[in-house]
């Protein structure tokens, strides 16, 4: 997406500057590549869309502060899909994304720059964004490791808003510990964000001890069912077996809400995004379309030029979920829903430490395959969407690949503020493939 070459230079000098004084920071000098939908001051943020053309940030986002304080290098933003909306990157309005595992394959959404640029090697880590999936599932398609953290976990001051009461910012990674590092470096509560939580941080990397005894891990039937490929699903039971052999006690757990979690995301993500993206009026961030003839002309001008097609979808859809005589119908019966869901994961977890899923149905696609179907493409977040939607925490981990050589995902679902378990599990997991 962007570069900033010159800045990273003299980010890292200064690194060399201070190493060279003794100083020590637990990032000092670690390049790590940014989603373009986080503020970085004097970078340009566009969230993949024309309507933030131009716009420059005037202001660090606090995790970004938070990971500046411990000495990271800013090097560039990563493409996405046009605020945040999608899962193949595909809605990027600037370029296509492609898989580092085939070319011709998404590197799934819509954090897909941030997959792409770590599971091909190119960057050491990464920031994505998680509404719905989308740390997770790219991870998943690009082979790397991806947390969303806990809903309130780090401070979303400063990440563009698609939907607030989902959205939350995670770290993309080569293995999991790297992810501690990063999660520990920005967790914790921020007064410009009313909903980040008081709650100490642990020293995640602490949880780390490379074996499962003691933990007991839950498997949803609900997430093994029919549309899963076969491929994913011997993944993931292959991994859950090596789960077992690292001393875990696996039982079924039940999540009986599963089949309505897309339906009840698709409403209620749309609904905040009609109301967060009014903001985009031409007027106070980016680009202004020509030729206005007052106000509200203008408005609608810049709207109609300025966002994509998906990004119209959502909006309208949105705004009539929330219009009067069907608020109560759509939107209402979506928050109702919402917590049926989450009361199924608070129940999992009286049972449980963590629960073992896949992160998507599928392994990467071909580019364009889904694009001109919406719903086969909504289909994609069912076993992501309901962790934000409940607002507690996922982890992807690659588990294998197809025979095609694609990447898969297995997923660790913890309780509230349980990041400590997910890590410790994705760990154990990870450093006994990679000594297998
Ligand atoms: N794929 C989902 C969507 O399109 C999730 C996006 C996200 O998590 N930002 O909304």
């Amino acid at each position: 997406m962007s570069l900033d070459a010159d800045g990273a230079l003299a980010q890292a000098e200064e690194a060399d500057r201070k190493r060279a004084a003794g100083e020590e920071a637990s990032l000092l000098g670690i390049p790590v590549a940014i989603k373009d939908v986080l503020n970085v001051t004097g970078q340009p943020c566009t969230c993949g869309s024309q309507i933030l053309q131009g716009y420059v940030a005037p202001y660090d986002a606090t995790a970004i502060a938070k990971l500046r304080a411990a000495g990271a290098v800013f090097v560039g933003r990563t493409n996405m899909d046009e605020f945040a909306m999608g899962g193949t990157t595909e809605n990027s309005s600037f370029q296509v994304t492609r898989n580092p595992h085939d070319l011709d394959c998404v590197p799934g959404g819509s954090s897909g720059g941030s997959a792409a640029a770590v599971g091909g090697g190119i960057a050491l880590a990464a920031l994505g964004s998680d509404t719905g999936g989308s740390i997770r599932q790219p991870a998943s398609f690009c082979g790397c490791v991806g947390l969303k953290p806990t809903y309130g976990r780090i401070s979303r001051y400063g990440l563009t808003a698609f939907a607030s009461s989902l959205d939350q910012i995670g770290p993309m990674t080569h293995d999991v510990r790297d992810a501690a590092i990063l999660l520990e470096a920005m967790a914790g509560v921020d007064p410009m964000d009313s909903t980040s939580v008081d709650q100490s941080v642990p020293v995640y990397t602490a949880a780390l001890s490379g074996d499962l005894k003691g933990m007991t891990l839950g498997l949803p039937q609900e997430y093994f069912v029919e549309g899963v490929d076969p491929e994913v699903e011997a993944a993931v039971r292959a991994a859950v077996e090596r789960c077992r052999e690292l001393g875990a006690e696996i039982r079924e757990v039940s999540l009986p809400h599963t089949e309505y979690a897309i339906a009840t995301y698709y409403v209620i993500a749309t609904a905040e995004a009609s109301a967060n993206l009014a903001r985009f009026d031409g007027v106070r961030y980016g680009s202004r379309a020509e030729g206005g003839t007052d106000p509200i002309d203008m408005y609608g001008k810049t709207r109609a030029q300025g966002f994509g097609e998906e990004v119209k979808r959502r909006i309208i859809l949105g705004t009539y979920v929330l219009s009067s005589g069907y608020h109560d119908a759509y939107y209402l019966t979506g928050q109702k829903v919402r917590t049926l869901i989450r009361c199924d994961f608070e129940q999992a977890f009286e049972t449980c430490d963590a629960i073992l899923t896949p992160v998507s149905p599928t392994a990467a696609y071909k580019i364009g395959e889904k694009i001109n179907d919406p719903l086969q493409m909504y289909l994609g977040d069912m076993f992501t969407a309901t962790v934000n939607l409940a607002g507690n925490c996922g982890l992807a981990v690659p588990c294998g690949k197809t025979s095609t050589g694609l990447p898969i995902g297995l997923q660790v679902i913890g309780p509230d503020f349980g990041e400590a378990q997910v890590l410790r599990v994705g760990h154990a997991y990870e450093q006994s493939e990679a000594a297998s």
